[in-house]
């Protein structure tokens, strides 16, 4: 039965075969990560089989809004690279796809079913439904409406109250549905109530919006969190009372954290835009993502995204919590960075650097010169952010260090000041000052001087980088140039004979 005859009305055409998945996100904020892994999914099910990937707002809680997090949904879903064919800004034969453009399709079915006794006009105040709460806590009772407007006759409808409209929910039997990745889930409908599907201020309620939506545009699978399963019996009946056919139902397993705890700020459950501000690569990103439920052959862990597509199934989705570890992640981060071009990492570090290097350093950047610094720390990056701290001191004049950094735990003062002095004596008559001249020149420095090698190139690594963690030195030494290294050896100097000074 399909009820209705409003020109919005669709027909029942899940079963012309073209997969339609939506995501569904409420603008409530930057989405984090777990909310992304369900645009994910999604996304990779629609690709693979050539189907439609829809993007819905559901933006009907306008106490929950926040201004400007529509922008930033299509905008994290862009860098990860999940273009959607319908849905804001796209546009498609289905919309509008934002559930507030939609309002007088919820009101319509509300009314219906209202007329057809499958759901009724509520005028209880908001006080008392507050107090009926109370006293179902006090009690240790289930929450739940208490259904006294159910059996109200229309001759005792309160004037000039606004009502909401309520589900009328089967008191008794049980309400079961199939998810295509747990299998027969069943709820009795003894332990839901009468919920509510209009507002009183004509705005539809979650359940509502979202089942209308899903028939009306058409979705054949849909895909979400599994923190929506006790939702969807609710789903199933409205779908029942409405006589539509309902679609198939996939909810994703449970993300949790490395400790098995649910997933927390703690655990890296921040915003996807956070992780691209990290600088997480957005295809790095995806892999980690796509194996949070996913797995190819539960060994395979770097695949590309047309790869994942490729293969991409509700099979091998597990029932089993996902353990999101941050350490993968910047694991695997780092192997993405460790296979881009020289040029690719290049232009992917100019934005960290421009943002995070002191004001001091001259802008523009020297494309040239970034590129001979990204090679340097290509291998040492776990996120493009680590760039600024490894490399500032290729851009700054003045370093700014603690003299104890040039001692090291053990150098002797007079033994750092001689062997400054020795590496600068060395260093003058350099005919070419390339890493390989400069390691010939310095490594036999450290037995003349009866001192480690690796004491000897550490005082030398803080005196020309300020750092005690570097690019290599020489190479680094080579491309900071003669005159500067020279010139922050002498100053390096400097320090140890002042302090060798005051103390004798
Ligand atoms: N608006 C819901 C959310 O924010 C959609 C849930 C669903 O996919 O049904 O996640
Ligand atoms: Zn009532």
């Amino acid at each position: 039965m399909i009820i209705g005859n409003g020109n919005w009305i669709g027909s029942i055409t899940a079963g012309s075969g073209l997969v339609r998945v939506r995501y569904a996100p409420s603008p409530t904020g930057s989405p984090h990560v777990g909310n992304i892994r369900t645009a994910l999914f999604n996304w990779l099910f629609a690709r693979h089989h050539g189907g439609r990937f829809i993007l819905r707002i559901e933006d009907t809680d306008a106490a929950r809004k926040i201004e400007g997090a529509e922008e930033e949904i299509m905008e994290s879903l862009r860098w990860l690279g999940l273009d959607w064919d319908e849905g804001p800004v796209v546009g498609g034969d289905f919309g509008p796809y934002r559930q507030s453009e939609r309002l007088s399709i919820y009101q319509d079915m509300a009314r219906r079913l209202a007329e057809e006794d499958k759901a009724y006009y509520c005028y209880c105040s908001t006080e008392r439904l507050a107090e009926m709460r109370a006293q179902q806590a006090k009690e240790k009772r289930p929450p739940g409406y208490d259904r006294r407007c159910r059996e109200l006759p229309p001759s005792q409808r309160p004037a000039g109250i606004p009502p909401l409209v309520r589900y009328k929910m089967p008191v008794e039997g049980k309400t079961t549905f199939h998810d295509l990745i747990r299998g027969d889930v069943t709820f009795d409908n003894a332990v839901l109530d009468d919920f509510v599907i209009l507002k009183s201020d004509g705005y539809p309620t979650y359940h509502l919006a979202n089942v209308v939506d899903d028939y009306l545009m058409e979705i054949t699978h849909v895909m979400r969190a599994d923190e929506w399963i006790p939702s969807t019996p609710r789903h199933l009946l409205l779908y029942e009372a409405c006589g539509w056919r309902p679609p198939l139902f996939v909810h994703l397993p449970i993300i949790l954290g490395p400790d098995r705890a649910k997933l927390s700020k703690r655990h890296g459950a921040t915003s996807l835009a956070a992780y691209r501000d990290q600088g997480y690569l957005p295809e790095a990103m995806l892999n980690f993502l796509a194996l949070l439920g996913w797995s190819l052959d539960d060994k395979t862990e770097v695949l590309t995204k047309e790869d994942i597509v490729r293969h991409f199934s509700l099979e091998r989705v597990g029932k089993t919590a996902a353990i999101f570890s941050l350490e993968k992640l910047d694991w695997m981060n780092g192997l993405y960075i460790r296979h881009l071009g020289a040029e690719d990492l290049r232009d992917r570090l100019m934005p960290f650097l421009d943002k995070g290097l002191p004001p001091e350093a001259p802008r523009p950047l020297s494309p040239g010169y970034v590129l001979a610094i990204a090679s340097l720390v290509q291998e040492r990056l776990k996120k493009l952010s680590d760039v600024v701290e490894l490399t500032d001191f290729f851009f700054v004049d003045d370093l700014s260090y603690d003299v104890s950094l040039l001692l090291g735990k053990s150098l002797k003062r007079d033994l750092a000041s001689q062997a400054l002095e020795l590496s600068i004596q060395r260093l003058k008559p350099m005919a070419v000052f390339d890493a390989h001249s400069l390691e010939e020149t310095l490594r036999p420095l450290a037995a003349d001087l009866g001192l480690k090698t690796g004491a000897f190139f550490g005082l030398l690594r803080a005196a020309v980088t300020g750092r005690a963690v570097t690019p290599p030195l020489f190479e680094s030494m080579a491309l900071l140039g003669r005159e500067r290294v020279m010139d922050r050896l002498e100053q390096a100097l400097g320090r140890v004979k002042a302090i060798l000074g005051l103390t004798g």
